[in-house]
C-alpha cells in the first residue's frame, strides 16, 4: 500500500467538527522579527474548504486539514472571518503589526479563496495603517507571475511575503517521509517568480519527520538551510509534533516515533546562524515539553523553549547559551545510539 493510501485511510476515520462559516479556524497574537524589526503579529487561520492535497491523503504529520470547513464558506463569510480577527486588533490597541495569513491549505488556491476575495483581503490589510506587512502561506504550485502581480496590485507598496511548507530540500525525504507532493524545484521556481515581483520568501522546514534518526534529522535541516538560503530571506524550523489523526500519530502510538529533542534545534540554530548571519532563522517549539511535542527532560523543556522563542525574536546567537541541563548528556548518547535502532525511540 502506498504512503498516500495509508494517510488517506487514517484521514477517513477522523470526524471534522463543523463551525459557523463566518468564524476563522483560529487566530492569535505574538511577536516576530520582521527582517530586523521586532513587531506584533496577528496570525489568522481562515476556515476554507481546505487543502486539496490533504483531502486526497497528504502529508504524514499534518492535522491542520481537520481545521478546514465541512463545506465551502461563501466570499462574505471569508471577509467576516477577517473582520472578527481585526476586531481584536482594535481591542488590543495594536498600532504596528504584521498579519500572517494561513488557510490550513493555500492562500493562492482559488478553490479555497477566490481571486476576488484574495484581493479584497489583501486590500483591506494594505489599507489599514496599523498593518506594516503581510505574509501568506501557499503551496508553491499556485505561485504564478499573474497571481503575484494580482496580489501586489492592491498592496499599496506594503511588503508581501509568501511562505511555503517546504519541510526539507531533500526530494527523497519530502516524498518518502512526508508525502508532500511537490519538489524542491517547485519551491525554487515559486521563490524566483516571487523575487522577480518583489515578494519576499519564507521557507518552513520540518525537523525530524518519520523514519529519520535524530542525527539524520539534524543533518537534513542543516543541509536544507544551506540549500534554501539563496532563495529565502527567512527560514522557520518547525519541530515535528504528534497531531491527532495523522500517520505520525500511528507511528508514535506504536512506539516508532519520538518528536525531536530541543537540544537538536538549539544546535542547528547555533550552527546555521553562524554560517548565515544575514538569514533570519526562527523556530516556535509548539507543544514543547508535552508528550506529543518536542522535548528535553521535564526540568528544562520549558526554559529551553523560551530560549528558542527569545532567539527567534532577537536573532542573537548568545541567547542560545543561556540554559543548560544534565539531560544534554542523554541527548548526546541518543545521537550516538539511535542509528542502530532503525529509527525506534530509545527512551520511550
Ligand atoms: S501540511 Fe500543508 S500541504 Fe500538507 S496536507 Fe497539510 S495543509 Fe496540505
Ligand atoms: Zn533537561
Amino acid at each position: 500500500m502506498s504512503l498516500n493510501q495509508t494517510v488517506l485511510e487514517i484521514r477517513e476515520r477522523q470526524r471534522i467538527k463543523s463551525k459557523p462559516y463566518d468564524e476563522p479556524a483560529a487566530f492569535w497574537f505574538g511577536k516576530d522579527n520582521l527582517r530586523g524589526d521586532v513587531v506584533d503579529v496577528m496570525t489568522i487561520i481562515f476556515q476554507t474548504s481546505g487543502c486539496y492535497w490533504g483531502k486526497q491523503g497528504g502529508c504524514t504529520m499534518c492535522g491542520y486539514v481537520y481545521d478546514s470547513s465541512t463545506g465551502t464558506p461563501a466570499d462574505d463569510d471569508l471577509m467576516a472571518q477577517l473582520d472578527k480577527a481585526l476586531e481584536q486588533v482594535e481591542r488590543r490597541k495594536l498600532e504596528k503589526l504584521m498579519v500572517k495569513i494561513f488557510t490550513s491549505g493555500s492562500f493562492l488556491d482559488e478553490r479555497e479563496i477566490s481571486k476576488d476575495v484574495r484581493k479584497r483581503i489583501l486590500k483591506k490589510l494594505a489599507d489599514d495603517e496599523r498593518i506594516v506587512a503581510v505574509l501568506a502561506e501557499t503551496r508553491p504550485e499556485f505561485v504564478t507571475d499573474e497571481a503575484a502581480k494580482d496580489c501586489l496590485s492592491v498592496m499599496n507598496g506594503k511588503p508581501l511575503e509568501y511562505a511555503y511548507g517546504l519541510e526539507t530540500s531533500s526530494d527523497r525525504i519530502r516524498k518518502e517521509s512526508i508525502n508532500k507532493g511537490f519538489s524542491f524545484a517547485h519551491f525554487k521556481r515559486a521563490a524566483e517568480i516571487a523575487k522577480q515581483n518583489g515578494i519576499f520568501t519564507k521557507a518552513y522546514l520540518m525537523l525530524k519527520p518519520p523514519f529519520l534518526t535524530e542525527r539524520e534529522a539534524m543533518e537534513d535541516i542543516l543541509k536544507s538551510i544551506n540549500d534554501v538560503a539563496p532563495y529565502a530571506e527567512t527560514v522557520s524550523i518547525n519541530l515535528c509534533n504528534v497531531q491527532n489523526g495523522t500517520f505520525v500519530e500511528k507511528l508514535w502510538e506504536n512506539k516508532e516515533f519520538r518528536p525531536p529533542w530541543l537540544w537538536s534545534i538549539v544546535n542547528i540554530l547555533r550552527e546555521a546562524k553562524t554560517k548565515h548571519p544575514d538569514l533570519y532563522l526562527m523556530s516556535d517549539p509548539v507543544g514543547a515539553g508535552a508528550k506529543r511535542g518536542p522535548r528535553n527532560c521535564k526540568t528544562c523543556s520549558r526554559d529551553v523553549a523560551d530560549m528558542l522563542r527569545e532567539f527567534s525574536i532577537t536573532q542573537d546567537i548568545k541567547t542560545l547559551d543561556t540554559v543548560d541541563c544534565d539531560c544534554k548528556l542523554l541527548w548526546e548518547k541518543e545521537l550516538l545510539l539511535d542509528d542502530v535502532t532503525f529509527g525506534s525511540p530509545i527512551l520511550e
